[in-house]
């Protein structure tokens, strides 16, 4: 697995923008997370070792864009170059996430197509409001993988009139931080029970910072987020 940040900072969208982790890692360094930088690892991809190879060898997953959001406007100016890159490495399977799948259309390149098949898209869909608002764009989005990021998880999401196979597996989790809000385990088993009924995987990744399971509040430390996560056996997909 590899990680790839072709630009730095973005611009708060939705509910699950509150406490962004960009910005609260930028707040400690004093550095201003609404202006959106090239960074300087922007050409990652393509960049050769000693021995001619690619630093980033065949076959790796690449978490791409993570202190941004990849389709956010300010970036339009670098876009085409980073899809040069991700067409250069086919080799290489290019996951990203976005609040913003309704530039999805107008952001990729000429020959995209149906969707390249080493790019992997997730929409994030944090409340019922953004998913009534995301999830019928999403839908007719041109994206060959798409998967769901409900995270951080804010209340109960009803999905199922848009759940089906076009979904290749959903990511639901809480919130970390100091400022974290809670999530209820009652709504992350909901949408399990609404990807079981539709065919579509399911991956609890981490409980959150503030959690909660049959009216009792947990506060989980951020290293154990993850492996509580994991032992509540839930998952229907790794
Ligand atoms: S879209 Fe993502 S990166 Fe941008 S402000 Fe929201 S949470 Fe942060």
């Amino acid at each position: 697995m590899a990680g790839w940040n072709p630009w730095h900072g973005c611009h708060k969208k939705s509910e699950g923008c509150a406490n962004c982790y960009v910005y609260r890692i930028d707040a400690k360094h004093g550095r201003d997370s609404s202006v959106v930088q090239r960074t300087a690892e922007f050409d990652l991809p393509v960049r050769r070792g000693r021995d001619g190879n690619y630093k980033i060898a065949p076959g790796e997953l690449v978490w791409t864009c993570f202190s941004s959001d990849f389709l956010v406007e300010d970036a339009d100016i670098w876009r085409s170059e980073a899809w040069d890159m991700i067409r250069e490495r086919r080799d290489l399977e290019f996951l990203f996430l976005t609040k913003r799948p309704e530039r999805i259309a107008q952001c990729v390149p000429s020959d995209w197509g149906e969707g390249w098949p080493n790019v992997t898209i997730g929409c994030t869909v944090e409340n019922q409001k953004r998913a009534q608002e995301r999830m019928p764009v999403f839908l007719e989005a041109p994206v060959r993988r798409k998967i769901l990021c409900c995270e951080p998880l804010l209340g109960p999401v009803d999905l199922s009139r848009w759940l089906g196979p076009w979904i290749d597996r959903l990511i639901a989790g809480g919130e970390s931080g100091e400022q974290a809000r809670v999530c209820d385990y009652s709504w992350i088993l909901s949408l399990r029970a609404q990807c079981n009924r539709a065919g579509v995987g399911f991956y609890f990744k981490q409980t959150g910072a503030n959690f909660c399971k049959d009216g009792k509040l947990y506060r989980i430390r951020r290293k154990d987020q993850h492996t509580q996560a994991l032992r509540a056996g839930i998952n229907t997909v790794e």
